[in-house]
């Protein structure tokens, strides 16, 4: 059996979590990127850039202490402190060949994301001898935020006044779940009397923005414990919580173990009841006084609490993806570097550039991508797709706006449109109708 003829993803998400990807995290997908496009990259940053786009940073830590049974990332559990240096000076290559580049001239980040993998995995000296070469590479002084993700066993207090010390702004711990029970079986490194420690001195230090990620849906989760999670979360008051609904990509452990016991469902709760879980806990964060803004986040005060790579990103913006698997998007070009943190090492080493794919989009793939990200968001404005592409939401989606309406999916409020609760908690599931017909039935990775 192989994995294109097991199952297809549960696009309907009517019922039984089935293996596949439902998350919609960028446009075309990810299979129609290729080998032909790669060179575009280094053509286009020969020149100046010729936008007005904003430039952020993304980089990446590939490393982790364990691997979580759903994760579905290329990450390394056994990498020794010889491995770690080499790959951070490879990465440290790479920026500086990027930064030298015409295109990126005069250009300074307003935003940076430090992903993986596990940032907070490296250590208080790594950290701070690779953001004082990453400022003098390409200063980040006019950044607007600076979010790094952390695995909340990883942190000290001494580790994270050092990533305060550096800039961070937004500090994301990946809690998942408050029960000891479920980190463990599914496989999490952290337990939960980490997370209290995490958050204390976390909180003592005055990051402007924590956020604190849970999954809807891992394995073993119960109905009173979701609950019980989501009471812990409001307890703790962080600025932003985003809530992810679990889904079983084919590169999981959740998945292998079902291809061994000829399963076809995987062994986590339905999506009607993720999203039911996901629903009362945004109840309760609104009662907590908490503002839902998209379908994954809700904010204790959207007035201050801003989530500006994703709001940039969604929007457009040029982000240089640097470090192994990394993603990028420059002047309309999406592109991934090499996965094997072997390879990407060596390509670097070599003088090479690490891309291993990459899709020169078109314009009106651009104008996909960016209105099917900005659905997440539950308002699409139709004046800024006027203004920005010349098309009229309305006018070319006639149809499938007039379905949503019939459903009670959809209300229009002005220019705005304003997806239902119901529907936003769906979303990722109602976007392929606005794929082009060339990418609708494509594995999306
Ligand atoms: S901590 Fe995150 S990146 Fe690391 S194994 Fe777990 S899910 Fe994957």
């Amino acid at each position: 059996m192989t994995e294109s003829t097991f199952i297809k993803p549960d696009y309907q998400t009517e019922d039984e979590t089935k293996a596949g990807n439902y998350f919609v995290s960028n446009y075309p997908p990810f299979s129609f990127w290729n080998d032909e496009d790669v060179p575009c990259v280094s053509s286009l940053i020969k020149s100046p850039s010729a936008g007005s786009a904003p430039l952020g940073v993304y980089y990446h830590v590939p490393f982790c202490r364990k691997r979580c049974h759903f994760c579905y990332f290329k990450v390394y559990t056994d990498k020794n402190s010889n491995d770690i240096r080499r790959y951070l000076s490879a990465t440290m290559e790479e920026l500086k060949t990027y930064a030298e580049m015409p295109y990126f001239k005069g250009r300074k980040p307003k935003f940076v994301y430090f992903g993986g993998g596990t940032p907070s995995y490296l250590s208080a000296k790594q950290l701070t001898e690779l953001t004082n070469q990453m400022k003098e590479i390409l200063p980040w002084d006019e950044a607007e935020e600076v979010t790094f993700e952390c695995e909340p066993g990883t942190l000290s207090e001494k580790k994270l006044e050092v990533i305060k010390q550096f800039g961070v702004t937004r500090l994301s711990l990946g809690v998942e779940n408050f029960n000891d029970h479920i980190l463990q079986t599914n496989g999490r490194a952290h337990r939960s009397k980490e997370v209290f420690s995490a958050y204390e001195f976390a909180r003592g230090l005055g990051f402007d923005n924590i956020n604190i990620d849970l999954i809807a849906g891992m394995l073993e989760e119960t109905d009173g414990n979701w609950s019980d999670c989501v009471d812990q979360v409001v307890d703790l008051s962080p600025d932003c919580v985003t809530i992810y609904q679990m889904e079983v990509p084919f590169n999981t452990g959740i998945f292998k173990t079902m291809k061994e016991e000829g399963k076809l469902s995987a062994p986590v709760a339905d999506w009607p009841t993720k999203r039911r879980w996901v629903s009362e806990a945004y109840s309760k964060l609104e009662e907590a006084g908490y503002t839902v803004t998209s379908a994954y986040t809700a904010v204790k005060d959207p007035n201050a609490t801003k989530f500006i790579y994703r709001d940039r990103l969604w929007a457009g913006a040029d982000m240089l993806g640097v470090g192994v698997s990394s993603f990028g998007h420059l002047g309309g070009i999406h592109y991934q570097n090499l996965t094997n943190i072997d390879r990407y090492c060596d390509s670097v080493e070599g003088g090479n550039a690490p891309v291993r794919r990459a899709l020169m989009t078109k314009e009106e793939e651009r104008f996909i991508r960016e209105l099917i990200l900005q659905w997440k968001l539950g308002t699409v404005n139709e004046e800024y797709f006027h203004q920005k592409f010349g098309i009229s939401i309305s006018d070319r989606y006639s149809t499938i706006l007039a379905e949503w309406k019939g459903r009670g999916y959809l209300k229009v409020d002005g220019d705005n449109l304003i997806l239902s609760r119901d529907a936003l908690l769906r979303i990722d599931s109602m976007l392929q109708g606005f794929f082009l017909p060339e990418h609708r039935e494509a594995r999306y990775v």
